[in-house]
């Protein structure tokens, strides 16, 4: 027990919080697990966490139960919201639900009060299109100060990648260039309910206080041309630039038959700052 809340399973049948696919829904029940993530987001006291996707609240208890002094969660679930309220009461003035699209969210009127992180178990469908949002904040330093997230293992893999991997994509390098990302561990379908597919893995990502300045926009349109056509030399695949690539890649220090996933975001970064 981390709380006198009413078990998570009895809450679920209450408020007939069946699991929907179409809004990504693999609940957590395993307060071990709940408490591992919770306490792998590090101290909580004094930290506003933003949730996004509480569901039935089994992460959210725990981030609570860990000293969380603010939760912010976004849910787009008028059954969970339901549901989210027995917590909100049993813990005054610390879970404030927002109901809503988390990919239409905006942080800004609840800054200000000490530091912000991100904790969720996010649903899988919009996980690296918000993931992408929060990498491409402005200003930077931005207004989290880390972000702890739960990802289908193949996708927390490619933000994680080092060059020369398979997996070191796009992803790899907007998350490299502008924070230390690292996988914590991985968690088999069986925790969830329902079971998915694959396997999970929560990644911690840590902004960098100075990431090498470059134009973010130009850093995209270089990775993009560059991992679109991942097997062919730079020097071929950065024509899609429409700018001659020789005297590009001779300007940013790059070995012109190198290819995309031998080069570090570094090169990636000096490649951006050329073309900007
Ligand atoms: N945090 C809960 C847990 O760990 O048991 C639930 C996680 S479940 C993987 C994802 C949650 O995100 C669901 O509760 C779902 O309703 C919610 N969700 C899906 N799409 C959303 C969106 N666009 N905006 C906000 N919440 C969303």
């Amino acid at each position: 027990m981390i709380d006198a809340l009413p078990p998570l399973r009895e809450i679920i049948r209450r408020h007939g919080l069946i699991a929907r696919k179409s809004l990504g829904q693999n609940f957590l029940l395993d307060l071990n697990l709940t408490g591992r993530i919770a306490r792998a987001a590090g101290p909580l006291e004094g930290v506003t966490v933003l949730e996004i996707g509480p569901g039935p609240g089994g992460l959210t208890r725990a981030l609570l139960a860990q000293g969380a002094a603010r939760i912010i969660a976004v849910e787009r679930d008028d059954r969970a919201i339901a549901a989210l309220g027995e917590i909100a009461a049993h813990y005054p003035d610390r879970l404030h639900v927002v109901g809503g699209d988390a990919l239409k969210f905006d942080i800004a009127p609840w800054l200000g009060k000490g530091p912000v992180r991100v904790v969720a178990n996010l649903p899988y469908n919009i996980a690296t299109p918000l993931l992408v949002s929060w990498l491409s904040a402005e200003p930077w330093p931005p207004w989290y100060d880390r972000l702890v997230l739960m990802f289908q293992r193949e996708v927390a893999e490619r933000i994680a990648a080092k060059p020369g991997s398979k997996t070191y994509g796009r992803l790899s390098v907007l998350a490299g260039w502008r924070t230390q990302a690292k996988i914590l561990f991985d968690i088999a379908p069986s925790a969830f309910v329902p079971p998915p597919k694959v396997t999970s893995s929560l990644v911690q990502l840590i902004p960098r206080a100075n990431p090498p300045p470059c134009d973010r926009k130009a850093l995209e349109r270089v990775t993009e041309a560059a991992f679109g056509q991942r097997r062919k030399m730079l020097r071929q695949s950065l024509r899609q630039l429409g700018i001659d690539p020789i005297p590009l890649l001779e300007k940013a220090g790059l070995d012109p038959t190198a290819r995309a996933e031998d080069i570090a975001v570094e090169g990636f970064v000096a490649l951006a700052r050329e073309i900007t």
